[in-house]
């Protein structure tokens, strides 16, 4: 059997669903026995021609898919994929590389180290940072801490590769209150331990207080890192990282920012102001597959010193073949041995999109949500609850009588989602029931804002 047949057959498969993409309901709910119906049944005995077996898989999904690629996905924060990273993807699937050391990939390692300059540029990140593709912001920041790990505890003393946490001083970590749930993963993977954080109060919109940061610094008096955040996941508010930067700096403690799609913002001269000071942290994680379109698994981990990476992601068999010239070997950078040749999509992206692409991307997602929030605020019955600093829009629905808004915001979202025009989520702020939208699709125009904004009134207006 040749590729040819079955790569033909999966490319009109993808090439029609994606035509169909904007017009699909966009997350409607299905019935899980009817997916394990389509797919499930014994293991089969004897295998199937590939072209039957593609065909079984995109008729067995199809009632499971979301249309989170598509211009109304406004949930979580997904962005789509960018029709050349969709093909850099085949492609990078196709070639199937083993991108760990330059010997196994060299492509694989150039794109990584192009695609890595490009984006130290472009987020205006200190020259000289390194860069690590990794899966997602998760495991940017797992690999962040694990570095802020090392270096703090070595400037005490202690190799914590070689000889682990037994004997090691407690390291202090310190995080705002609207911290991401995936920071506190990395600390809890890590042996920091996610309950041994300290808190740092946060403003209305979910922003650390400065002053309050340096109240707890003070009382921190061994190896310290602290996590700030550039995009609180409901309100998109970023920290006052100036001045985070400067107390941390003070204390000699290690800079991590976990700016899984608000670090974006460094790319626009516009919104590059809600950032100030970014540049300052010693190391940084952010997420590909979110606000630059390109498609999943691809986040990236940024260090001002390559030393720390290189000790807290050391790893050596006499089998490797390491590079020797200065070469890229992408699994020192990564807590990966074999993996995806994740630079091809980078790469494509940055090509497809360049500087100007890039900014406009983020620029237009951020005005997208302006006008949502303005649409939206039209209804007495929409209560806006953050300040529209980026993509982020996060709202609570008012019942006639005004009364539980709380069940009535979730029953509204229900509504909308089954509704299907658009998808937004749910989340609780500051104690009460809301509806988060977020905007983050290159494909999003201005018709979609106005058709989802519409159709979320008519939930609402419904319901009232
Ligand atoms: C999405 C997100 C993460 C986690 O990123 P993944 O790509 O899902 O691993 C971390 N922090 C923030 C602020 C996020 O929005």
């Amino acid at each position: 059997m040749s590729h040819r047949d079955v790569l033909q057959r999966a490319a009109n498969l993808a090439v029609g669903y994606l035509d169909g993409i904007a017009e699909r309901p966009v997350g409607p709910p299905v019935a899980v026995d009817r997916l394990r119906a389509a797919l499930g049944g014994p293991l089969p005995e004897k295998g199937e021609d590939p072209r039957v077996v593609v065909e079984s898989l995109a008729s067995g999904v199809e009632a499971g898919l979301v249309a989170s690629c598509g211009p109304r996905y406004f949930g979580f924060v997904i962005g789509g994929a960018l029709p050349a990273t969709v093909a850099a993807d085949w492609l990078t699937s196709a070639w199937d590389q083993n991108a760990w050391t330059y010997a196994a990939s060299p492509a694989g390692s150039v794109a990584e180290e192009v695609a890595a300059g490009w984006l130290v540029e472009l987020l205006g990140l200190p020259a000289g940072t390194s860069v690590g593709f990794t899966t997602g912001a998760t495991m940017a920041s797992f690999t962040a801490l694990a570095a802020a790990r090392s270096a703090v505890l070595r400037r005490v003393g202690i190799d914590v590769e070689e000889e682990g946490l037994a004997g090691a001083p407690p390291v202090a970590v310190i995080v705002g209150d609207a911290v991401h749930a995936t920071v506190l993963a990395a600390l809890q993977m890590l042996g920091l331990g996610r309950g041994r954080v300290r808190r740092v109060a946060t403003d209305d919109q979910g922003r650390m207080d400065a002053e309050a940061l340096r109240d707890v610094l003070a009382i921190c008096h061994g190896p310290t890192i602290v996590c700030a955040q550039a995009g609180e996941v409901n309100t998109g508010a970023s920290d006052p990282l100036a001045e985070i930067g400067k107390l941390t700096r003070e204390h000699g403690a290690w800079l991590h920012i976990d700016g899984a799609f608000g670090l974006w913002a460094a790319a626009s001269p516009k919104l590059r102001h809600l950032v100030t000071g970014v540049e300052q942290a010693d190391s940084w994680s952010t997420d590909g597959h979110k606000w630059l379109n390109v498609p999943y698994d691809s986040g990236f981990v940024f260090f001002r010193s390559r030393e720390a990476l290189r000790q807290a992601m050391s790893l050596d068999a006499a089998y490797y073949a390491m590079s020797e010239k200065g070469e890229r070997d992408n699994f020192l950078c990564v807590p990966e041995s074999s993996r995806r040749a994740r630079g091809f999509t980078v790469w494509a992206a940055l090509r497809s999109l360049g500087r100007a692409g890039v900014r406009e991307m983020i620029e237009r997602c951020c005005s997208m949500a302006q006008r949502m929030a303005a649409r939206l605020c039209d209804d007495p019955g929409v209560e806006l609850l953050n300040d529209i600093v980026l993509n982020q829009v996060l709202v609570r629905f008012l019942s006639r009588g005004g009364d539980n808004a709380d069940a009535f915001t979730r029953e509204v979202i229900r509504r909308i989602q089954a509704d299907g025009t658009c998808w937004l989520g749910g989340t609780r702020w500051r104690g009460r029931a809301a509806a988060r939208i977020s905007i983050s699709n290159w494909s999003t125009a201005e018709a979609d804002i106005d058709r989802s904004a519409d159709a979320i009134l008519r939930c609402l207006r419904e319901l009232r």
